[in-house]
């Protein structure tokens, strides 16, 4: 097995780091397959900040300019306090931002960024309705089973199937993510309800133990985002995700500034996330199976970087295998070691949710000037 289109490649999940991976790889003249659970794949109502570091790989998949055209690019990010609303920091995006990363900051509505992601990836090798329940490895290779009943065979499995991952329980066997005791409300609301006031284009409300994140999704400013973070020791239910109660997400804001109180007075749609965590963990990849983003290293969304990093992994882990069809071994060694470090802190940072809180301790230089595809590479050991 030698040409690279030999190679059977089977991606488990059609997120963002399962269609990042794919499509870089297909780059680079592999064939992968994905397989995704979810009949249909349909775009979450909710917003995602795009930082300069992850801009600069959906540039190299051929998608940016698309996201730019549809995106927000904020002229700036504020942290405020949750009551008088003194400002914090004050960091410059936009082209001062562009310019010293080499690529802009954008905050998009999710929707978008899966049509182009999902778009990027060879249609014919995407299989819906193909949630996998079991693997077993065997010499001809590794065999994926589907809960419909079929298998397919592969040389390679990159497990991208998110925090709920069944490619770590096979590798890691059961383990419940953490519920963190805080719940993320997430709506949009259309700008006509607000008679023409205008919000600050990226803001955090800060509160010692609450937050608010508030960002324009759309380039014409026409659609206002927020995702917050509330304590909530329980979580109420069996599923991750319900529809919440606008009157008791306005309860959990009562005292906040007057700009957040009228941005949630037009709320009538919102939904309630658990939010989730894991451990830094450290067996990411078993023989010819490997991992990638919220099945490595889920974490609290403080810091807008889960998704992120799931396309960082998928870029590091396309560059290590680059043009050695054969030794995937060495491969996965060599993207792991230059993956854990960085995902740990940044796990790390997003459980202690202070980034970006006061201009005098804040420096996201380590976050967003990062190059996946420049960065001088660690070899296993070092
Ligand atoms: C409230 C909130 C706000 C966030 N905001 C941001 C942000 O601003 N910026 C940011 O970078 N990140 C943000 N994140 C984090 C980000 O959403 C995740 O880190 C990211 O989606 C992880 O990507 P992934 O590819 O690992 O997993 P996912 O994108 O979750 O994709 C996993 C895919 O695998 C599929 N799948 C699962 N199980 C199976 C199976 N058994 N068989 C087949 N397919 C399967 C799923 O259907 C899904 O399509 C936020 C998260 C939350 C909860």
């Amino acid at each position: 097995m030698s040409e690279k289109s030999d190679v059977r490649i089977a991606i488990v999940g059609a997120g963002l780091g399962g269609c990042a991976v794919a499509s870089l790889l297909q780059q680079q003249g592999y064939t992968p397959e994905i397989y995704e659970q979810t009949p249909q794949i349909t775009p979450l109502g909710a917003g995602i900040h795009l930082s300069p570091n992850v801009t600069r790989v959906l540039d190299r998949i051929g998608i940016l300019d698309a996201l730019v055209a549809v995106g927000s690019r904020p002229r700036e990010w504020l942290s405020r306090d949750w009551d008088t609303g003194k400002v914090t920091l004050d960091y410059t995006l936009g082209d001062v931002a562009e310019e010293k990363f080499g690529s802009p900051y954008l905050t998009v509505h999710r929707g978008d960024l899966a049509v182009e992601l999902v778009g990027a990836v060879d249609q014919q090798r995407l299989h819906l309705d193909k949630k996998l329940v079991g693997m077993e490895k065997g010499a001809g290779g590794t065999t994926l089973s589907f809960q419909d009943g079929t298998t397919a065979e592969a040389d390679i499995v990159i497990g991208a199937d998110g925090v709920h991952s069944k490619v770590r329980e096979i590798l890691a066997g059961p383990e419940e993510p953490i519920y963190t005791g805080h719940v993320a409300h997430r709506a949009m609301i259309p700008m006509d309800r607000y008679n023409g006031h205008i919000f600050d284009d990226d803001t955090k409300w800060w509160h010692p133990e609450s937050h608010i994140v508030v960002y324009y999704i759309k380039a014409d400013r026409s659609y206002i985002y927020f995702v917050t973070g509330v304590p909530e020791p329980d979580w109420p239910r069996e599923e991750w995700v319900y529809d919440g109660d606008p009157n008791e997400l306005r309860g959990h804001f009562d005292g906040y500034h007057d700009e957040v109180q009228l941005l949630l007075s037009q709320v009538d749609k919102v939904l309630n996330w658990a939010i989730l965590e894991r451990k830094p963990f450290e067996l990411w990849s078993e023989g010819p199976i490997v991992m990638l983003g919220d099945a490595c290293h889920p974490m609290k969304p403080h810091m807008g970087q889960g998704g992120a990093m799931a396309i960082e992994d998928a870029a590091m882990l396309a560059r290590c295998i680059g043009d050695q069809p054969t030794d995937f071994d060495a491969a996965f060694r060599l993207y792991i070691a230059n993956r854990q470090e960085r995902t740990a802190k940044v796990q790390h940072y997003s459980h202690n949710n202070d980034w970006l809180q006061y201009q005098e301790t804040s420096d996201p230089d380590w976050v967003f000037a990062y190059d996946v595809f420049t960065e001088p590479l660690v070899q296993p050991g070092d």
